[in-house]
């Protein structure tokens, strides 16, 4: 059962600045953008805000440019604009193949492009009603001191479940990130940390303002597993970028989602640059997607199958893109 929503107030800037602007006036505010996340968790009152800043009218936001150097996509950008863009699908169909497995159409119509690389992390003890989580005393990343998960830990292992960030990894993106001191754009990776409470590496007051993916020769794609087909999370999500020349691998990057606090790149991969995909590269991945995940249990499904399915899922996606 969910509760009401809070009282807040809601500012609707037109650019980039004024809504920095907002946020400094006002500490404890939140940006929104499609809501599809944050408004859900506001319900359950486990985010609130006196204040939402919301991005949706902000000049520019939802723009894709691409040239011969790549492509930009802007944050506000919808789920849906990005699944059906013609060079979206033609150049980066792995980024089109994630964004039509996020969520549901409606989801999808609202949700963005930056509200999807900044959701908050997921975890069974956390994405709960007030009173579910009142009866189990809370919990370390809201208003609690232990760790249902890991009680013996003092850190939260709840789980990051984007779709777009391990694509985006793969694909060499970076970020632009916009706040009361200006712009700055840092590789995508560096915008997150493992750690279920605060996963985003970002500055009070900043925001993603576009993510730009280079061009790329690469295949690339996406796969996840899920407990339902329909409209799901992923238990473990992995995205592989690779290029073969001359039957020897001359790129390779993997990056996962779902079962860390933050979506990563595999460490290591270079080992496999020069030699072809076989049998024992296969096991070799296996073994580092096996060693490197951290599954905890967050999810309904157990820890050891999501490590499973994220190496058998790294596996496949690495063979299926070899045929290719
Ligand atoms: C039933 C259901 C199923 C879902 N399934 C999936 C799924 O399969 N895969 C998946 O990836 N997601 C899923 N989601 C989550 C969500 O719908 C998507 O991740 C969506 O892309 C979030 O975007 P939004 O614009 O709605 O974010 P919002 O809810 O507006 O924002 C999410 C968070 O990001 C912050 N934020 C938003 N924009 C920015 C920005 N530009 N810079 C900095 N911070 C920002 C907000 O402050 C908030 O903390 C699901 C949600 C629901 C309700
Ligand atoms: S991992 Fe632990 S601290 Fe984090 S949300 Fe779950 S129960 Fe809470």
């Amino acid at each position: 059962m969910s509760a009401r929503l809070s009282e807040f107030q809601l500012v609707q800037p037109a650019r980039i600045e004024d809504a920095i602007a907002a946020f400094v006036a006002k500490p404890g505010a939140r940006y929104v953008a499609g809501g599809t996340d944050l408004l859900v968790n506001m319900r359950r009152g486990i985010v609130s805000a006196d204040r939402l800043i919301d991005l949706s009218g902000v000049a520019g936001w939802g723009s894709i440019d691409a040239d011969a150097e790549g492509m930009t996509i802007g944050a506000g950008v919808t789920i849906a604009a990005l699944a059906r863009d013609p060079i979206v699908i033609s150049r980066y169909p792995a980024v089109a193949q994630a964004a039509t497995s996020i969520a549901g159409p409606g989801h999808r119509n609202v949700a963005t492009v930056g509200g999807n690389l900044c959701l908050d992390t997921r975890c069974i003890y956390y994405n709960q009603s007030e009173w579910w989580r009142k009866s189990n005393d809370y919990c370390l990343k809201n208003r609690g001191d232990t760790c249902h998960v890991a009680p013996q830990g003092k850190r939260c292992h709840a789980a990051f479940s984007g779709d777009l960030a391990p694509v985006f990894l793969a694909l060499g993106a970076s970020a632009e990130i916009a706040g009361v001191d200006g712009r700055r754009r840092v590789p995508l990776s560096d915008l997150y940390v493992e750690d279920g409470r605060a996963h985003l590496s970002l500055k009070p007051g900043e925001l993603v303002a576009s993510v730009h993916l280079p061009a790329v020769l690469a295949a690339c794609a996406y796969e996840k597993v899920r407990a339902r087909g329909a409209i799901d999370y992923p238990l473990a999500g992995v995205a592989v970028a690779l290029m073969i020349a001359g039957g020897k691998i001359v790129m390779l990057r993997i990056a996962l989602t779902g079962t860390n606090s933050r979506p990563f790149l595999l460490a290591d991969v270079d080992q496999f640059i020069g030699k072809s995909v076989d049998d024992a590269m296969l096991h070799g991945v296996d073994r580092l997607v096996q060693r490197q995940v951290q599954p905890m249990r967050t999810t309904l499904a157990a820890a050891h199958y999501r490590r499973l399915a994220a190496a058998a899922v790294a596996r496949r996606v690495v063979r299926r893109l070899a045929g290719a």
